[in-house]
């Protein structure tokens, strides 16, 4: 792996900070949105990204992108996500870095046409539809119904922790097209209008204070035909294309770097007595959070850099995966402990340190270790994988 940006990289970076600075006034650093008003500047924001092309840039010219380097889309990433801005249609850059790219390895021609266009134009918001009360981890265990009815699919069942559901205008779903078949065997992956009659949701509050996520409901809802991913009953293999993708480190890095400069930059403007000097354990961890930070970064890159060479990354993001999320715990929790009781303070708290972020930061991280994939299911995937262990 060569570890340089090239000259162009570097400049592009300086550039898209730029733009942040002028265009994005900041956020929580939370992915999903819970207000109309979030909404509003979320989709503003990303249609200023689409019109110079960065939504995608990694995408084929022919799907609206640039055919950019995956090594510069992660820098568009990383840059965002350290301005706790968003990335792309949805929670984490569903439309953009997760059915996107679904789509392209298993869409059909007319898919490609119809599908891609928006999401690079930054027009469409797509919300994820694969846990289920009893699939989570095992989520080959999916029960959701997928009939056949002529020309169509009629779904029904339950999902849970649909991040975004309420602002998204597709969800990618898995669901049970044949309950005879051996589990991996019997699931296909539907592309569902979410204003489709029959669709309803709910929210399931967070501690963190915010509705970010859902339940959706479906009952006798009709899918085209047109709108089934790949082949029916083998949607379990375009869903690990969907999985690989989720789990690629960037975002996070960037998320958790601006976490380390805000609290050190706020703790540089205590009073010498509170200061963290030498040989305080906080100045230490601040550093030795430094250190997971480079670590983290590069881990990311990686994964990046391996699709840049053509290689599909596999225990690879899942290190990356592993490694930034349980970092970013270790820092929020220096970061509350740092702070003191006015650490604990809630998001916008009167008198709150970084205005409330370092105790909103703690409850949001706690959740990075089982989204996307829990990390005890990394490290199988790490042990499998990676070590050449039998599959657990
Ligand atoms: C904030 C948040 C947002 C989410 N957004 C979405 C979304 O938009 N769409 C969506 O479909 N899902 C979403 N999820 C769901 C997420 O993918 C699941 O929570 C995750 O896959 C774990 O499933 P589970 O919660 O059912 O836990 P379980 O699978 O029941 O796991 C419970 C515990 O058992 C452990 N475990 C299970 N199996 C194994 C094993 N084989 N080896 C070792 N340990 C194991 C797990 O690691 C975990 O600690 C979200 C979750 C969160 C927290």
């Amino acid at each position: 792996m060569d570890f340089r940006f090239t000259p162009a990289d570097a400049a592009f970076r300086q550039e898209i900070r730029a733009f942040l600075q002028a265009e994005w006034p900041g956020g929580t650093g939370d992915a999903s949105v819970d207000s109309d008003e979030e909404y509003r500047q979320e989709r503003a924001f990303e249609k200023k990204l689409a019109q110079r092309g960065w939504l995608t840039m990694a995408w084929p010219r022919e799907h609206g992108g640039q055919g950019a380097s995956h090594v510069r889309q992660a820098i568009m990433k990383e840059e965002c996500s350290y301005c706790r801005a968003p990335v792309g249609g949805g929670p984490g850059g569903q439309a953009t870095g997760l059915v996107g790219p679904a789509v392209m390895a298993h869409g059909t021609d007319e898919q490609k046409r119809r599908l891609l266009p928006p999401i690079a134009a930054g027009e469409v918001v797509w919300c994820q539809g694969f846990s289920e009360p009893d699939a989570g981890s095992d989520l080959a265990a999916v029960q959701t119904r997928a009939e056949r009815s002529g020309d169509s699919y009629v779904l029904n069942g339950h999902k849970v922790w649909t991040s975004g559901a309420a602002y998204a205008d597709w969800i990618h779903v898995l669901a049970r097209s044949d309950p005879e078949a051996p589990k991996h065997k019997g699931i296909s992956y539907l592309l569902v209008d979410m204003r489709s009659p029959g669709i309803s949701y709910r929210p399931i509050p967070e501690m963190t204070g915010r509705a970010g996520f859902y339940e959706t409901f479906f009952e006798n809802v009709v899918v085209p035909r047109d709108n089934l991913l790949g082949e029916e009953n083998r949607g379990w293999y375009v869903a690990t294309t969907t999985l690989g993708l989720e789990r690629s480190g960037i975002l996070r890095v960037g998320a958790i770097r601006r976490s380390l400069d805000d609290l050190a930059s706020y703790v540089n403007t205590l009073s010498a007595r509170h200061r963290p000097d030498h040989p305080s354990p906080t100045r230490l961890r601040l550093a030795e959070h430094r250190i997971e930070i480079e670590v983290a970064r590069w881990l990311a890159y990686r994964v990046a850099w391996l699709q840049d060479a053509g290689v599909t990354p596999s225990y690879e993001a899942s290190v990356s995966k592993t490694f930034v999320t349980e970092a970013a715990q270790r820092l929020a929790n220096t970061a509350v402990n740092a702070l003191g009781l006015a650490g604990a303070l809630a998001l916008g708290s009167p008198g709150a340190p970084l205005e409330g972020l370092a105790g909103f930061t703690y409850l949001l991280t706690a959740h990075w270790t089982i989204s996307a994939g829990t990390n005890e299911v990394q490290r199988n995937i790490i042990a499998q994988r990676g070590l050449g262990l039998p599959r657990g």
